[in-house]
């Protein structure tokens, strides 16, 4: 008897600004059986996010009794916040057969590829430095100080690019979407 498929890990990263949010969430609208996992965050509610949709908020108190209680997949301080992947959110996913969607910084991808080795690594890259920077600024949830941090993490993060298995410059949303759902499926095909 065949055994049921188990789901594949789909690990996102880029920097902050490279539009990685939007192009995950405009995806997974055009294919089935794929979920986005949602990550437990110690940063505030920005405007426009709702807790358990885009992340679980929580405070540091709540976020160090994750990590004693070894409810994490990995965690990582990103920027001045930590954020992390519950394992039982990963493991109750893939047994039920979908594939699933994790947007992390580098050390996550690193972390969670050295675990799960089937994972496939995808790093979303911004058209230009310029662009990256005009992106940031613009964004009206951080103030002048975050974007400093951002982009300074963003250069850091671009050096890591070549451990990733597939990159995709997002210069045209409808065109690094295809390539994203491109990737997904030619993946699903070798199944
Ligand atoms: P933001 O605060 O802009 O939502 O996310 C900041 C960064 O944290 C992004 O690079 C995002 O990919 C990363 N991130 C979000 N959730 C997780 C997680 O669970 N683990 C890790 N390692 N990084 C995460």
């Amino acid at each position: 008897m065949a055994s049921k498929r188990e789901g594949k890990i789909f690990i996102i990263s880029g920097p902050s600004g490279a539009g990685k949010g939007t192009l995950i969430s405009e995806a997974v609208k055009e294919l089935d059986d794929i979920e986005v996992s949602v990550s437990v965050t110690t940063r505030n509610i920005r405007k426009g996010e709702s807790p358990g949709k885009s992340y679980y908020f929580v405070s540091d108190e709540e976020f160090d009794k994750k990590i004693k209680e070894d409810e994490f997949l990995e965690w990582a301080k990103v920027h001045s916040n930590r954020y992390g992947t519950l394992k039982k959110l990963v493991r109750n996913l893939l047994q039920s057969g979908k594939d699933l969607i994790l947007e992390l910084d580098v050390q996550g991808a690193i972390s969670v590829k050295e675990k799960i080795p089937n994972s496939i690594l995808i790093f979303i890259l911004p058209p230009s430095d310029r662009e990256l920077k005009k992106r940031l600024l613009e964004r009206d949830t951080e103030n002048q100080g975050d974007v400093g941090v951002r982009l300074r993490t963003a250069e850091s993060e671009l050096k890591f690019q070549n451990i990733y298995d597939y990159k995709i410059v997002n210069a045209d949303l409808s065109q690094a979407k295809a390539e994203l759902i491109g990737i997904i499926n030619s993946i699903r095909k070798k199944d």
